[in-house]
């Protein structure tokens, strides 16, 4: 019998301590476990390669995504690291999209440049540049959608058939939605990656990562390597990410509801020139992002009409929303790409990317969504005012 989301967020670990009938999980802080008898190891043997609590998370996460097995790394950027450094050797070819997270771009650049693989970076919804990378026969394929900050939709069925055709394994990073509201595994992808700081932990106060794959093969290689490398995740991270999780779909249900009401307050404003959601029947992605994902998230953003001068003068009038990145806490977030997540990035790379200096971008929390719009509103209004 499988279980729903909500049951399984909970449930993973509870009543399982017998000395003193913990209902909750404790956390097993002892980096090693003493052997009963001589030559004779029991389950755990040192923290780096196994413990407890950590063990919980990844089930739990593993069963969230439907997965074999999970590994629960100490960020995301180690995740997508650990499973680069198993699938690609030297000469290897991977493709990425062109509009991927910022970190990950990075990542993939400078171990591009110390060759330890090629990259092709592609627009994913581009079929002639998605046939010409895949035809390099890469040994691996990653998608993420919604992309950042335009929320650009991948379809992850047809791009994970395509690219099983060439011979390559999928990967999709998964956490812009959550496994609540996108579950690439089911759609064809063979591991799914998170930055669990976002959504699954959900209240800004951890950094870790999660690779789930669908085959216990490749859980196990992985967990091989995360040993060997040294990158699973501490103790009390572990415990407060599981803690996380226990909440995750009513905060993803919160926070996709706050966001409608957030795109339905700056559709209002004469200031916004253009608003970002897959939710809106104007974005590209939205017939494809009905159809994969169970909602539409709570990531969006929008144009508004001015300069940098003209968003300064907003961001200083906005309350509430915290100017800073990061997203999925329980608070509302709002970044400026130039200035800030893309900051990074050329101001060419940017305007190619449909990135303009104007475009502001929100994670919605779990605030009461009238005080957000009014906050909205407000500043609205005194940037109007002058
Ligand atoms: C934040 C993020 C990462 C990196 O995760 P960290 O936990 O910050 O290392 C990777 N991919 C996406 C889509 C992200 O938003």
């Amino acid at each position: 019998m499988t279980r729903k989301p909500a049951t399984a967020a909970i449930h993973n670990g509870l009543n399982e301590e017998h000395q003193f009938g913990c209902v909750v999980p404790p956390v097993y802080l002892s980096s090693t476990y003493n052997f009963p008898e001589f030559d004779c190891p029991r389950e755990h043997d040192y923290s780096r390669r196994g413990n407890p609590g950590r063990d919980i998370t990844g089930r739990t996460l593993a069963e969230l995504e439907g997965g074999a097995g999970a590994v629960v790394t100490s960020s995301g950027m180690s995740a997508l690291h650990l499973l680069f450094t198993v699938f690609l050797s030297p000469g290897d070819v991977i493709v990425a999209p062109h509009d991927c997270y910022g970190g990950t771009y990075r990542l993939l650049d400078s171990c591009q440049q110390r060759g330890h693989f090629s990259v092709r970076f592609t627009d994913m919804n581009d079929d002639a540049a998605l046939n010409a990378a895949l035809a390099e026969k890469p040994k691996l394929v990653l998608i993420e959608t919604p992309g950042n900050p335009l929320l650009r939709i991948t379809d992850i069925a047809a791009v994970s058939e395509k690219a099983h055709q060439a011979g390559a394994l999928v990967a999709a990073d998964n956490t812009f939605l959550s496994p609540v509201l996108q579950q690439p595994l089911a759609l064809g992808a063979d591991f799914v990656i998170h930055s669990c700081t976002k959504y699954l932990n959900g209240h800004s106060d951890v950094v870790a990562g999660v690779v789930i794959a669908a085959s216990q093969e490749h859980t196990d290689t992985l967990s091989w390597w995360a040993n060997n490398i040294g990158v699973t995740l501490g103790a009390f991270d572990s415990y407060l990410l599981l803690r996380g999780i226990r909440t995750l779909v009513p905060r993803i249900r919160l926070q996709e509801e706050n966001a409608r009401a957030i795109v339905a307050c700056l559709a209002q404003q004469p200031m916004v020139k253009k608003i970002y959601y897959p939710g809106l029947e104007t974005h590209p992605g939205y017939a494809l992002a009905a159809k994969q994902q169970k909602g539409f998230g709570a990531m969006l953003s929008f144009e508004i009409n001015g300069d940098i001068a003209t968003i300064s003068r907003f961001l200083s009038h906005l309350s509430l929303f915290t100017l800073a990145e990061s997203l999925g806490g329980v608070e509302t977030l709002i970044s400026h790409a130039a200035t800030m997540t893309h900051a990074g990035m050329p101001e060419q790379a940017r305007k190619a990317a449909g990135i303009s200096d104007t475009l502001l971008r929100i994670s919605a929390g779990i605030e009461d969504s009238g005080d957000l719009t009014a906050a909205l509103e407000h500043a609205f209004q005194s940037v109007t005012k002058g």
